[in-house]
């Protein structure tokens, strides 16, 4: 081993923590199924991204391997599928049942546009899946369609319905707020969420992806979208924030109802000091940030005659990568990760 990135830190399972230079130690493995996605968001996709060709996808057997590792030898706990969008992968429930197989993994988590939850909330629960993150940005059939590219939101309210029916939980809702788009939406969308008791988080825009240009025009503070629920909240309580990228709040609203509202505030004020995560895409790429670039690729080490030293060595040199701040200018790479 190379560096200091992996230290000798104890995990709650008692096992050494995968740590980086800072001391920051990694129990979050953020995987990218696909970059390919079904929708088209504005702030998101540049155009269309095409599915990685087989041969270099991550097949279900690969990724129960790299997990397998990590949680055995690294003490590996919580496990978020995205993409692109993770539903595309068809043999996504296979990848869901090998990850929930694994002992120590015990937050088996997707962030979804929940096109396909409809059908499959059910079936991804029963192969183990424990909890689902569901973009929403907006109820307005016009907003929709003009934010993602699709029609909706329809569907993707059927989605987060069958994923509450089905068990998963908790199921949280996602907004990206656009200045002069959805953001008059935000009191409708708490009490869509309060209704359904379900927490939902506003997301700052990051500058990438296709209104990288128009950031400074379209991008909405966390405190601005705060003071949009001012009129419809009677009692705001913040609750604690821990290694979580939202800063959370319980809110009493005017008809009574309480709900959990998050800011996700990479912009106003970025949450790296308690960052635990690492990102992989499907092609191996390892992102030791969601805005720095790929800092090593483990697919050769994770081939047939797998290299479990030589992962852990490609792993080591990208962690010495983890910047202590994120970047705020100049990055494009989650287009392909997903949050
Ligand atoms: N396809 C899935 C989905 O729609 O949730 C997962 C991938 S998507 C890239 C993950 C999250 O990133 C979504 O909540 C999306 O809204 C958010 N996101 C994408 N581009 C963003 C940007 N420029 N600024 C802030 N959030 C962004």
């Amino acid at each position: 081993m190379s560096t200091a990135t992996l230290e000798q830190s104890e995990t709650l399972t008692g096992k050494p923590a995968l740590t980086d230079r800072l001391g920051r130690g990694v129990g979050y493995l953020r995987l990218s199924l696909t970059p390919a996605c079904t929708m088209r968001c504005t702030y998101c996709r540049p155009g269309v991204i095409d599915h990685l060709p087989t041969d270099q996808t991550m097949s279900p057997t690969t990724i129960e391997r790299l997990v397998r590792h990590l949680a055995e030898r690294w003490g590996l706990r919580k496990v978020r599928l995205t993409g692109g969008e993770p539903t595309v992968r068809r043999d996504l429930i296979e990848i869901v049942e090998r990850i929930a197989g694994i002992e120590g993994i015990d937050d088996l988590a997707m962030t979804t546009n929940g096109l396909t939850l409809p059908k499959q909330a059910h079936e991804l629960a029963r192969a183990g899946l424990r909890r689902v993150n569901v973009s929403l940005d907006s109820l307005q059939p016009k907003t929709f369609a003009r934010m993602t590219g699709v029609k909706g939101p329809g569907r993707v309210i059927d989605g987060i319905e069958a994923a509450i029916e089905a068990g998963l939980s908790p199921v949280r809702l996602n907004a990206v707020i656009l200045a002069g788009e959805n953001e008059e939406e935000i009191p409708d969308l708490v009490r869509f969420a309060a209704e359904r008791d379900v927490e939902i988080r506003f997301i700052e825009l990051m500058p990438m992806g296709p209104l990288v240009d128009q950031w400074a025009q379209r991008f909405v503070s966390a405190e601005a979208m705060r003071r949009r629920l001012e009129p419809i909240t009677r009692r705001w309580i913040d609750l604690e924030q821990g290694h979580d990228s939202a800063r959370r709040h319980r809110l009493l609203l005017d008809n009574g109802r309480m709900v959990t509202v998050g800011f996700i505030t990479p912009m106003s004020c970025n949450f790296c000091a308690a960052c635990n995560r690492v990102r992989i895409t499907a092609a191996g790429d390892v992102y030791p940030c969601l805005m720095d670039k790929p800092r090593g690729n483990i697919a050769s080490a994770l081939a047939e005659c797998f290299d479990p030293d030589g992962l852990d060595a490609i792993l080591s040199e990208s962690l010495i990568h983890k910047a202590a701040e994120h970047p705020v200018t100049g990055f494009t790479q989650m287009t392909i990760l997903g949050g």
